[in-house]
């Protein structure tokens, strides 16, 4: 696999309105402006992987045509030169489509800066339900997202062609199938699959930093999730590449086991809730490796969170 780095600072500061009711959105994308990397990777034959290092952002996937570009997600809008720049490296064509796997900030703020470049923008019907309005975000899982609310985007910044189960796209001969298979995540998150080059673009339906963050806010739930995984698994084989929504590149044994670690953690709350365990002897029965480490608070702490969030979404408050 032939990796080309490209690497890119943007070291300017960037000056702000800050507003009370948007203020962690706009602390967020003023440290993306000042610290974001992009590491670019060729997947294979015409897909490429844009990586933001540091910054938190989603992963973009690249697709080149003779016809132009599909990009999947976007990115934050305050990186639009940043992001356009390093495709130009790859590509000058222009861009065809951009797909929104779901519609949190860090993979498709960007339709801020594309909407307006009147570029289609495809997701599923409650991305675009969603970025009409200011969005909250569920603070259950992680600490640091309490209280983080995305202000709303202006009519020519949303997606465009929306669906509501499935819609395929095709170019010369790539089969785009583009699924929705239910809340998980959010509810509105698209997985993409590249049939001839068997590559899935998953979005946050599957990451590889640890216990997932799920937003119950934002209309996602665990048990869907793991449904959702499920779906992944079945239309992947050993060759798929899996684009997770942050991370490295992974593969199906890799989602596979995310998967069964989730199931243990689904089943192990459930039934130490049922023999009158505390969620601390909950987490202390749960061996998997999944949560030993967190990116984002301290390992023990979220871990507990998840089994809360997992006993809230059944109704049962401790
Ligand atoms: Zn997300």
């Amino acid at each position: 696999m032939k990796k080309l780095f490209i690497i890119l600072c943007l070291s300017h500061t960037l000056g702000y309105s800050q507003s009370v009711k948007y203020l962690k959105y706009e602390e967020t994308i003023k440290q993306v402006s000042e610290n974001l990397t992009l590491r670019v990777e060729k997947i294979k034959d015409n897909l490429y992987l844009i990586e933001g290092l540091g910054a938190g952002m989603g992963n973009i996937g690249l697709f080149v045509t003779d016809n132009g570009l599909i990009m999947i997600d976007n990115s934050f809008e305050i990186v639009e030169d940043l992001i356009t720049s390093t495709i130009r490296e790859i590509s000058t064509k222009p861009f065809k489509y951009i797909l929104n796997t779901h519609h949190h900030y860090d993979h498709s703020d960007g339709n801020r800066a594309y909407g307006k470049m009147n570029i289609p923008i495809i997701s599923h019907i409650n991305v675009l339900k969603r970025q009409k309005n200011a969005s909250e975000t569920y603070g259950g899982i992680f600490k640091v997202l309490e209280g983080f609310e995305a202000p709303p985007h202006e009519e020519n910044e949303l997606p465009t062609i929306t669906f509501s189960k499935k819609i395929t796209l095709q170019e010369q001969d790539e089969i785009i199938n583009v699924y929705y298979f239910g809340p998980g995540h959010t509810d509105g998150d698209s997985i993409i699959k590249f049939e001839r080059a068997n590559v899935i673009h998953a979005g946050d339906s599957f990451i590889m930093y640890g216990l997932p963050f799920i937003d119950l806010t934002g209309g996602g739930n665990i048990k869907g999730f793991i449904e959702n995984l499920n779906k992944i698994i079945s239309i992947s084989n050993q060759e798929t590449i899996i684009i997770p929504g942050h991370g490295p590149l992974s593969n199906l044994e890799k989602v596979k086991q995310f998967r069964n670690d989730l199931k243990e953690y689904y089943q192990k709350t459930l039934e130490g809730y049922n023999d009158g365990l505390s969620v601390q002897e909950i987490s202390n029965s749960i061996k998997c490796d999944l949560g030993k480490t967190a990116a984002f608070g301290e390992a023990n702490e979220v871990k507990l969170n998840f089994i809360n969030s997992i006993l809230l979404e059944n109704n049962i408050t401790q």
